[in-house]
């Protein structure tokens, strides 16, 4: 057995696995997504090196409006008003070249030039970037532990398998963790689990579809009532890392 190169989560991995959801690495994100609202609207919004990580980085369109959500006037007023008194300095050139361009070539390089201000303005969300860390160890763990710790294998195996990106991801990872050979042998196992929850879920979301006919209307839901929403889980997920940093390099 290969010794671990980073500490498992086995615990957070395991509880997430018996939720029974459609994918439980999205439960994960949805957890570590949480973490990172009440981190960043919380003591450490005091903290000047975030502040300064936070005027840097911000968050995309999603985290932000998360926070907003959050109802926690005063830590979020406090990244404001940073936040936008550095985005007014770092903007500065680009207002005035659009308030004093002429028209044509160098209105348009102007434009430009603000869009591409603003965008870059918008990568690297830090909350993204908190789940990235975090969804790269769960998926170290969930490799190593179903190549090494049987329980786990099995228990995987009786899962619900995972949304189409967080599988993704596991192949992607397999051969980082475990070594083209064994990772090609993950690759097969964590396919037919996917393979075999896909079948269930379309048989589930077809027998809704049946339900609406008028023939089928005294027959029972077989625990299909929510498959449409199931379908979505399964193929687009819940919850997912958008603009991590680490995706601009
Ligand atoms: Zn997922
Ligand atoms: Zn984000």
């Amino acid at each position: 057995m290969a010794k671990p190169k980073y500490k498992l989560e086995t615990i957070p991995v395991w509880d997430a696995l018996e939720k029974d959801d459609e994918c439980f690495l999205c439960a994960l994100m949805k957890e570590a997504e949480q973490h990172g609202v009440d981190f960043y609207l919380g003591s450490s919004v005091m903290n000047p090196e975030t502040r300064v990580k936070v005027n840097e980085n911000g968050f995309c369109f999603h985290h932000f409006h998360l926070l907003s959500k959050a109802q926690k006037a005063q830590g979020l007023a406090l990244i404001c008003d940073t936040y936008l008194e550095q985005s007014r300095e770092k903007l500065k050139k680009s207002f005035q070249l659009l308030q004093t361009s002429p028209s044509g070539r160098k209105m348009n390089k102007a434009i430009d030039l603000f869009n591409s201000e603003i965008s870059n303005r918008e990568k690297g969300c830090l909350i993204c970037t908190q789940m990235q860390t975090r969804l790269d160890r769960y998926l170290y763990t969930i490799i190593y532990m179903s190549q090494y710790e049987e329980p786990f294998r099995e228990a995987l195996k009786k899962s619900k398998g995972f949304c189409l990106h967080h599988y993704k991801e596991l192949i992607n990872n397999a051969s980082d963790v475990l070594g083209a050979k064994e990772g090609a042998e993950f690759i097969k196992f964590i396919t037919d689990v996917e393979l075999n929850n896909i079948e269930r879920i379309s048989k589930d979301v077809l027998w809704l579809t049946q339900k609406y006919k008028s023939e089928n209307k005294d027959k029972p839901f077989n625990g299909c009532e929510d498959a449409h929403k199931r379908t979505v889980s399964k193929m687009i997920g819940d919850y997912r890392v958008i603009d991590p940093i680490k995706n601009l390099k």
